[in-house]
């Protein structure tokens, strides 16, 4: 009888193994590896859900094995390499293994029942099987033989299995526009126009840009580049389009997606290509670290080498920070690689991420562009990975399991054999010093494209008396920077340096302020929703008019939000057209998008905005870039404040002079004098890592030693500190003296959702002990779990507070 090793959802350390099952008769040709199914566990009735790792013929196990209850899944939707990948990340991470098979699926598979069987031929089988319906809901009502059936017609092609119920959303039918006419045709008609008829003239020049992109939705030409339906109605009647039905159009990537071709490339961008390239026919899993300037060509870099690798017959996998802050990016790899590229990101629905993960796991395209968790794409005969800005603190995920994209991707390529590429202006110190010590391959480029001047960069000291004494955030240096640049129709790109900004109530008389009642942080005042709001727990309660503590009227919000500066600059400068890219103005599906898009097609003069406006944008007319506060990065609590900084200028500062216009950038800080800003502005990535290193060196921190964080957490304080000293004790028993540990102390927010945090950090160089004794521990407290402690160890954190 045949036996299947399977990953149960019990999250205990114990259950990281596999257990036995046998695989009943009538199920024997369904069970495969990476297939999910219902087993029986412990001594009640309990079904609990698992993972198939293993078949094999019999077991090891003296006692009788219990079958399977039932099948989940009528495929694998797990490949070997995932499976295998499955193990290695529960130990890197210290998680269940099975939130990291989870992890490897698109949410909407991680429910259990979803799934349906479509009829994709017209036979008898097939008829007797959906019983006169259109689809077949996979249920827990289906018998075995039926499972059976349904297994067997799959594999004839008969049938298919999808999650989401496909028919339903291709019902949907939507307006749409499309043209007979040709470009020419349609840009005489515009030309045919008077001026007075602004509405027709903006789509009859959409359309002559957009031929490509036809049948295009009415609403989306409504809603994204607001062109109203009278418009189009006038235009239909003078017989210069067609208003047609269509069944909805998912199109996950922007529209936006021009053809592009091959560029010659300059000797730097040459001598990057040939060598990558040479890895890619070599299959030689080896990592490059591209160390470019901003401006210097690195994308066209990746293109080349993802289209080598298509031409040996192999495909690539690129990450991005975060795709809805990178719609450019994706754009220039769709413009080359159209239809054989999927993209995964989290603006999708559910409905569409999935989509395009069946998309890749068909096999139907050789290119896959995502965020963070498409390192776990199910594309097969990987060629290339890239991952672009490395050092974003994106691709380590916060929660469990704490994995870092990058690490991932190393490890898919010892698997496929194949090179990674990592690029950035900035690399994180990890790479370069790995670069440094010859286990990555640097490749510096130097040279911005067509030898473009790097941007003039001008530090503003706000000490300085002249500054200190403005009203408001704009130094005089900086107003009449934005005066030039508007002078001269030019654009300006103003930065305020938050992360997430955030505003709170603070009362002017005796100083209270209105905090979380479960956290130990102030609450934000939401001005939309008209609500304070926590956002570690998400309480929320009225905005209150007077003050809770003194009863006082004098209540204020405090905070420099982006909304603050954006009335600042329309005071200003009346008659520029500012633009606000924050969390508030984009919270919409797309708004992204449109806010760039918009600014792109030079509808605003200014964009104003906080971190999510620094990455990765190419806009030719931005000559300004102004910095209003360069420290808040440099203030925080953490060892890499200074690169953090160092990161966030140079790429801002990157963004100023990109076409023939040289760049202007202003950047208004308390610390003149710090390194990491005087490098930025030389935009000189050499001399600051020099220096960060020294840094490093002396305060015992990364790339020098390794770092583990470990954090306790209980609703008692005293019982989180005892459970700590408890962890320092155990830890101080298995390490050498060569270890450095910190702690416990309690993290920066020390209170969330009423629980007490506690943290204690590991740094070490070579502690082969080390490892073991973490999963003793968290077996441990994991054995406390009633005693509601939770435990969390992150192995190299992004963050230390
Ligand atoms: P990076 O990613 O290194 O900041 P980009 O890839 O955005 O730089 O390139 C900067 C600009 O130079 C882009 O507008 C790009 O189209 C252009 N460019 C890149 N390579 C070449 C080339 N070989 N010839 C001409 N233009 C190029
Ligand atoms: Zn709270
Ligand atoms: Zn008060």
């Amino acid at each position: 009888m045949a036996v299947a090793e399977i990953i149960v959802d019990v999250p205990t350390m114990q259950t990281n193994r596999p257990f036995e099952y046998s695989i009943p008769e009538t199920l024997t040709d369904v069970v495969v590896p990476g297939m999910r199914v219902e087993v029986p566990f412990g001594r009640g009735k309990r079904q609990i859900q698992g993972f198939v790792m293993a078949v094999k013929e019999e077991s090891n196990f003296k006692g009788k094995l219990k079958p399977i209850t039932r099948v989940i899944d009528l495929r694998p939707v797990l490949s070997k390499e995932m499976l295998d990948l499955s193990y290695w990340l529960a130990d890197q991470t210290y998680s269940f293994q099975i939130s990291c098979l989870q992890t490897m699926l698109p949410s909407v598979m991680r429910a259990k029942y979803q799934q349906f069987v479509i009829p994709k031929a017209d036979t008898p089988e097939v008829k007797k099987l959906l019983r006169g319906q259109t689809q077949l809901e996979i249920t827990n009502q289906l018998s075995d033989e039926e499972i059976r059936l349904i297994n067997k017609l799959r594999k004839n092609q008969q049938v298919d299995i999808s999650y989401v119920v496909k028919n339903k959303a291709q019902q949907v039918k939507r307006q749409a526009v499309t043209t007979d006419l040709n470009q020419i045709q349609l840009l005489e008609a515009k030309n045919a126009l008077r001026s007075n008829a602004k509405a027709q003239i903006k789509l009859l020049d959409f359309l002559a840009n957009h031929l490509n992109d036809l049948p295009i939705e009415m609403n989306v030409l409504e809603k994204d580049y607001e062109i109203g339906r009278s418009a189009i109605k006038t235009a239909e009647k003078n017989q210069l389009l067609k208003i047609i039905e269509v069944t909805k159009l998912r199109k996950p990537v922007g529209i936006d997606a021009k053809k592009t071709t091959k560029l010659q490339l300059t000797a730097e961008q040459k001598v990057a290509v040939d060598q990558i390239s040479t890895a890619i026919t070599q299959q030689h899993p080896e990592t490059f670290l591209i160390e470019g300037v901003t401006g210097s060509g690195k994308t066209e870099v990746y293109l080349q080498t993802i289209e080598k690798a298509l031409q040996v017959g192999k495909n690539a996998l690129m990450l991005v920070p975060e795709i809805s802050l990178t719609p450019q990016m994706v754009n220039r790899v769709v413009g080359r690689f159209g239809d054989q590229v999927a993209v995964l990101h989290s603006g999708l629905s559910s409905g569409e991420r999935y989509d395009e993960w069946t998309r890749i796991e068909k096999g139907e395209v050789k290119v896959v562009v995502g965020a963070r968790s498409a390192v776990f794409a199910p594309l097969g005969k990987i060629g290339l990975i890239i991952i672009d800005e490395e050092h974003e603190a994106s691709y380590k995920q916060d929660d469990n399991p704490r994995y870092n994209a990058r690490d991932v991707a190393l490890w898919r390529s010892k698997v496929n054999k194949c090179p990674v590429v990592l690029g950035s202006a900035t690399p994180s110190l990890e790479s370069r010093a790995r670069a440094e010590k010859g286990v990555y391959h640097l490749i510096r480029m130097t040279k911005r494209i067509n030898n473009q001047n790097l941007p003039h960069v001008e530090i503003v000291d706000m000490r300085d008396a002249e500054n200190s004494a403005v009203k408001g955030d704009f130094s005089p240096a900086l107003q009449a920077a934005l005066q030039k640049t508007l002078d001269k129709h030019d654009q300006a790109i103003v930065l305020l340096n938050r992360r997430g900004y955030s505003s709170f109530m603070m009362c002017r008389e005796c100083g209270f302020v209105l905090k979380c009642p479960n956290c130990d942080v102030s609450l934000t005042y939401h001005k939309d929703l008209g609500k304070m709001k926590c956002h570690y727990c998400g309480h929320e309660e009225p905005v209150p008019n007077s003050c809770p503590n003194c009863r006082s009227k004098k209540i204020g919000f405090y905070g420099t939000g982006t909304q603050n500066i954006e009335q600042q600059l329309n005071a200003l400068f009346p008659k520029a057209r500012v633009l606000r890219m924050d969390v508030d103005t984009t919270r919409r599906k797309g708004a992204h998008a449109k806010i760039l898009q918009k600014f792109g097609s030079h509808q605003a003069d200014i964009l104003l905005g906080t971190q999510m406006i620094a990455k990765g944008l190419d806009f030719p007319d931005v000559t300004l870039v102004g910095v209003i506060n360069a420290d808040t990065t440099l203030s925080l609590a953490d060892f890499r404040a200074s690169e953090r900084t160092f990161q966030l200028l140079t790429q801002v500062s990157g963004r100023a002079g990109r076409a023939d216009k040289t760049g202007h950038v202003v950047i208004q800080t308390y610390n003149p004098d710090h390194y990491a800003i005087k490098d930025a502005a030389k935009q000189d990535y050499e001399t600051f890592f020099k220096q960060e290193m020294y840094i490093r060196h002396q305060a015992n921190y990364t790339p020098y030693y390794f770092t583990t964080l470990i954090s306790v957490a209980n609703k008692d304080e005293g019982q989180t500190l005892k459970q700590s000293y408890w962890l320092k004790r155990q830890l101080q028993s298995s390490l050498s003296k060569d270890a450095i540990l910190l702690g416990p102390s309690p993290t920066m927010i020390s209170r969330k959702q009423n629980k007490y945090y506690y943290q204690i950090i590991v740094k070490y160089k070579h502690e082969p002990k080390l490892h073991q004794k973490l999963l003793e521990i968290l077996n441990e407290t994991q054995a406390d779990a009633k005693k509601g402690f939770t435990i969390a160890i992150d192995n190299e954190p992004q963050h230390i507070d």
